[in-house]
């Protein structure tokens, strides 16, 4: 099948893959043992990767805390900055659009730690309601918590801009950039963020690491993630898995060389899917943002055509979703986007999300949208 579900994953590139190859055979070692060659190379490997990370992001190697994902990370900044508060602040701001892997841990340590969490709505674009933004900010927030990327419209917020308003009240400010790093090159210190998340599955890596951003003025006021051998400079003990970490590295490395030209290849094969629907009269709305929206994803409403029958008619020719994977297998009208941005129930119903990647092509998008028409087609023709 044609895979357009870039958003829930993306497949290894094969240089990523080569990179990693040798970590698993010949050079085993653990990263942590310091007394002979093999643990060195180990060493000596994920550190390399570790510097590799960091470059994509503008950060120094210490401030990047390799974890299993953008899942664990963000669960670590919720239970980190709660536990370690010295302040009165009991007040933490989510936006209302997060991935369950933030809300969830920020209302379970709310709740365990005594916090409150407080919802920021955001409009119809999916961009935060900034008035209402300015307004919630006061000195009682501890941390503000608001993803890069939506995972499922795509819309873009000004990471800057929210991050700034939040550092002039004395708040830290935490972005899930799991979306992002395929949408534009981050620099941490250009947005002022104090922690960021993001996923190596997300950007050509494999699957089961991942990172978390500390600011380094952060970095000795936190309690270790993992309890255990220390490593990490104590922040997270465990071995490391040194052909993950490799392949990391090497995702980052090429992903800040090649994103220029996978944007354009994103952005084409998006216009080429909306002028296909439009050529093939196929009623559709477009979800999220006109502008500020990552150009991989599209996500599109087809009134009278439920998405969950669509994708699975469809599914043995392509890979498509209805909304983001941790809500999939259960039905659309459990995405929680889709709902805030004021979508009605029969909306939700009808909404596919199709994302593009490095691989996707304009045969593939051709075809795609052959078979989209068919598809709306062919029930039309059944109850006219
Ligand atoms: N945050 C967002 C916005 C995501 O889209 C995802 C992936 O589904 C995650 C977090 C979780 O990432 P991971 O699979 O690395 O835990």
């Amino acid at each position: 099948p044609i895979y357009f579900d870039y958003q829930a994953t993306t497949p290894v590139d094969p240089r990523v893959f080569e990179a990693m190859k040798p970590y698993y055979k010949e050079e085993f070692g653990n990263p942590h043992s310091d007394e002979h060659s093999l643990g060195w190379n180990a060493a000596k490997a994920v550190t390399r990767a570790k510097e590799q990370v960091a470059s994509l992001i503008n950060a120094l190697p210490e401030e990047v805390l390799f974890t299993s994902g953008a899942t664990e990370s963000n669960n670590h900044v919720f239970a980190a900055t709660m536990m370690a508060n010295k302040t009165d602040r009991r007040t933490i701001l989510i936006s209302s659009i997060e991935h369950k892997s933030v809300s969830e841990p920020a209302f379970f340590y709310a709740e365990l730690l005594g916090y409150k969490i407080v919802e920021l709505p955001v409009h119809p674009t999916g961009l935060i309601d900034m008035e209402c933004y300015k307004k919630l900010l006061d000195e009682d927030v501890l941390l503000v918590s608001i993803m890069a990327v939506n995972n499922e419209v795509g819309t873009v917020q000004d990471i800057p801009a929210l991050s700034n308003l939040a550092h002039e009240q004395g708040v830290l400010f935490h972005t899930d950039a799991a979306q992002a790093t395929t949408n534009q090159l981050i620099d941490v210190l250009a947005w002022d963020v104090d922690f960021m998340s993001f996923s190596a599955h997300k950007m050509y890596g494999p699957k089961g690491i991942g990172a978390l951003f500390i600011h380094t003025a952060l970095l000795s006021s936190l309690p270790p993630l993992l309890h255990g051998g220390g490593q990490q400079n104590g922040l997270r003990a465990g071995t490391l898995p040194t052909p993950l970490c490799v392949g990391f590295g090497e995702a980052a490395r090429i992903i800040a060389r090649e994103i220029e030209t996978d944007i354009i290849k994103y952005n084409n094969a998006r216009k080429a899917l909306i002028n296909g629907l439009i050529k093939n009269k196929i009623k559709f709305k477009v979800n999220g943002n006109s502008s500020n929206t990552h150009p991989g994803n599209l996500s599109i409403t087809i009134l009278g055509f439920n998405a969950s029958e669509l994708v699975n008619a469809m599914q043995p020719y392509f890979c498509l979703s209805t909304s983001s994977a941790c809500n999939s297998g259960t039905n659309s009208s459990n995405s929680t986007t889709l709902q805030r941005i004021g979508l009605s129930e029969d909306e939700i119903a009808c909404t596919l999300r199709i994302s593009f990647g490095k691989e996707t092509n304009i045969k593939q998008i051709n075809f795609l949208t052959k078979i989209l028409a068919r598809n709306t087609k062919i029930k039309k023709k059944a109850i006219q």
